[in-house]
């Protein structure tokens, strides 16, 4: 599945609840993971949040929603560093990777307005105690969730999503 950039304030039409997923912004990586935005389209230096340190606190200390044991190297596509692929965050209604928090802090990665707004009406304090995030149910795109797939499979495959090291 294409995912549709409306505008170029593609953070304004968000229609997913895991965000966090990046591609390069290459025809290679264009074809290869077209269910993934381009980094750079997310990237808005003029966003002058005036809470981006509250809204980077929630993004590190948001619940693990999952954890995936597999080592994978996952660079930062902007600048190279190596990035954390192994966790990620969920707090009962969005999900990331614990790497988010660097493409916003170091990158000027702008948040989807409906992701701030619902962080916003928590007062930036994650919730300490959610549900596990239903996987399966996550409207994740298509290629990523066949229904035959186990849980450990989809762990698997939403690892690869979020580091594209894995082999296609
Ligand atoms: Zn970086």
């Amino acid at each position: 599945m294409e995912i549709p950039m409306k505008s170029n304030r593609p953070w304004e039409s968000w229609e997913f609840r895991w965000f966090g997923v990046f591609r390069r912004n290459t025809p290679f990586e264009a074809k290869r993971f077209p269910a993934v935005p381009p980094v750079t389209s997310f990237i808005d230096p003029m966003w002058s949040y005036p809470y981006r340190d509250r809204l980077l606190h929630y993004l590190s200390n948001a619940a693990i929603g999952a954890k995936v044991w597999r080592l994978v190297e996952a660079p930062c596509l902007v600048c190279g560093c190596s990035l954390d692929a192994t966790i990620f965050r969920w707090d009962g209604i969005w999900f990331w990777p614990d790497s988010l928090s660097h493409y916003v802090a170091t990158h000027d990665v702008r948040l989807p307005d409906e992701m701030v707004a619902s962080i916003e009406a928590r007062s930036f304090e994650p919730p300490v105690a959610v549900d596990p995030p239903p996987l399966d149910t996550l409207p994740w795109p298509p290629a990523l969730w066949p229904a035959s797939r186990t849980r450990s499979k989809l762990l698997q495959k939403i690892q690869e999503f979020f580091s594209f090291a894995a082999p296609v």
